[in-house]
């Protein structure tokens, strides 16, 4: 399995496939093992990386990744295979906003596509915890353009890092969620849903 990862690494290089960051996916593990995950939704499977080292960080934990690239869906279905993770580890090809999920319960979401959607991700998917369940969101420091519009030429791009921006206050003004921001990798946060009184 060491191998394959490392086989992944130098293929997103090679292939410019975006994957998390060392110390973030370092961060998520500690946090399936403190916290007692045990079943993962991830938004934006890529390659397959971060599902794999999500669900070897215990033995009956399960992981349901989505992944709307074909050639990355495929790429995903091969490393899971190779690292004979095929019954921890769901890979579903098919845009995550037009999944359709019934009669299932997440100790953890990672949302990790598309940026502008991550609100509608979240409220999509929020109703899918378990209780005391948490959303993990990734790239909110967006390679530092985050806080830093002014230094943006691009149109598109400053459209991209206003719709970040906006979904942190989004989380930071969550009544149903309490969120803790960590200056890790590319920028993370926890979102934790409060308990129903
Ligand atoms: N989580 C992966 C990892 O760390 O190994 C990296 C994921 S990469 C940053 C984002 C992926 O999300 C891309 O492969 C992209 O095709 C996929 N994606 C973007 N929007 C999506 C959507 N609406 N539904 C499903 N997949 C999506």
């Amino acid at each position: 399995m060491k191998e394959t990862i490392l086989e992944m690494e130098e293929y997103a290089k090679d292939h410019n496939v975006p994957i998390i960051e060392k110390d973030s996916i370092v961060f998520i593990m500690k946090y399936i093992k403190a916290n007692n995950v045990k079943n993962i939704l991830e938004i934006g499977s890529a390659i397959g990386y971060s599902a794999i080292l999500m669900a070897s960080a215990g033995l009956d934990v399960k992981v349901t990744t989505i992944e709307r690239d074909e050639a990355r869906y495929m790429e995903a279905l091969k490393n899971v295979k190779k690292c004979g993770l095929e019954k921890n580890i769901n890979v579903v090809y098919q845009d995550a906003l037009e999944v359709n999920l019934k009669d299932v319960e997440y100790d953890l979401i990672f949302i990790d596509a598309a940026k502008g959607q991550y609100t509608k991700f979240f409220e999509k998917f929020k109703y899918f915890l378990s209780k005391n369940g948490c959303i993990i969101t990734d790239n909110l420091k967006f390679h530092g353009y985050v806080g830093n519009k002014d230094s943006i030429d691009s149109k598109n791009l400053k459209a991209l890092v206003d719709k970040i921006e906006k979904y942190i206050d989004f989380l930071k003004n969550n009544p149903e969620f309490d969120t803790k921001f960590f200056d890790i990798g590319d920028g993370l946060s926890v979102s934790v849903k409060k308990d129903e009184k």
